[in-house]
């Protein structure tokens, strides 16, 4: 698109020494104005500690492209910070543990008992997680997750299914409270963080007290909306528990990949932030909109709202004051 050859771009990119013509070009090719390419250079996670789902299959491209997304994030993250009092992080590190033994002590030192989560990324926020979604170059990924310092991030995928995203943020909540000191990801550590998902969403107990019986997949696809998974996860955890024979388990799988996994049966609603809804409402109020963010923090608006209107319902009324326990300082 810049129209030079490959051996010119390696010297930009090694040197990152462009002419103003080209870098005329860059801008306007990326939407991104000149004072963005001029400031430091941006904060960023170390790809080492990134946990990515997916990430057998990963190229650097898609890596890059979720680092950078991230170190975006981390703009908006800190200029809401200055202005707003959030949660401060209450995730404990839980390590020689089964991850169905993690999930439940998480789930203790939380004191949300063994009920069904109504809603993942609420939850995630309220104990200090900084939820954000996946922008355009990053759609083939399910999600990531990361600390930084003190604060922990989760991205997530919002063009999947509902069901799918929401295992997808517990899963990312395993590797937060699991695997934080863990290096690079260690092999198991997929397995590990799916298992936590599983037994987060559904509790063993739960499980046993609402489904001890499944005559037919029928139970499964009415009893999914206890805990608002996919089929085809209730399946597999009610198996894992021992609810289910081999047999039946088996024949469900087969039936449900007829369904198509595309399309989830009874699906729910998709999950969206009280946090950044509640930010942007109170910052409307004060007639800041996400252009005038954009434009502080020399981001072109478009990057802003891919990062937080995955999540963020779209605003019903500029005015509402319902801000709960944010407050603007
Ligand atoms: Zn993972």
């Amino acid at each position: 698109m810049l129209g030079v050859d490959r051996k010119t771009l390696h010297r930009f990119e090694s040197t990152g020494i462009l002419s103003d013509d080209i870098l005329d070009k860059v801008c306007s090719l990326s939407g991104y104005g000149r004072a963005f390419f001029e400031r430091p250079i941006l904060d960023a996670p170390n790809p080492g500690a990134v946990s990515f789902r997916s990430h057998r299959s990963l190229t650097a491209g898609a890596r890059d492209a979720a680092l950078a997304a991230a170190m975006l994030a981390f703009e908006i993250d800190d200029w809401v910070h200055d202005r707003f009092e959030l949660p401060t992080h209450s995730l404990p590190q839980v390590i020689n543990r089964t991850p169905t033994e993690a999930a439940a002590a998480l789930r203790a030192h939380w004191g949300i008992g063994e009920k069904p989560i109504a809603n993942m990324i609420n939850v995630l926020e309220a104990h200090g997680v900084r939820v954000f979604s996946l922008v355009e170059e990053t759609r083939h990924l399910d999600a990531y997750s990361f600390w930084r310092n003190e604060r922990p991030y989760v991205f997530l995928n919002t063009l999947k299914t509902a069901e799918h995203s929401r295992f997808d943020a517990a899963h990312e909540l395993g590797h937060l409270v699991m695997h934080k000191h863990g290096g690079p990801i260690h092999r198991n550590a997929e397995d590990e963080a799916n298992a936590f998902a599983s037994a987060f969403l559904m509790p063993p107990a739960d499980l046993c007290a609402h489904l001890p019986y499944v005559r037919s997949l029928n139970d499964i696809l009415e009893g999914k909306k206890r805990w608002r998974v996919s089929a085809a996860a209730l399946n597999y955890a009610l198996h894992k528990h021992g609810l289910l024979s081999d047999w039946s388990y088996r024949g469900n799988y087969i039936q449900l990949n007829k369904i198509g996994r595309s399309e989830e049966p009874n699906g729910i609603e998709r999950e969206t932030s009280q946090i950044w809804k509640k930010i942007l409402t109170a910052l409307w109020s004060e007639g800041i909109t996400l252009a005038h963010i954009a434009k502080e923090l020399l981001i072109p608006e478009r990057e802003l709202s891919n990062l937080l209107f995955g999540i963020a319902a779209p605003l019903q009324d500029g005015g509402a004051r319902n801000l709960g326990g944010l407050r603007l300082v």
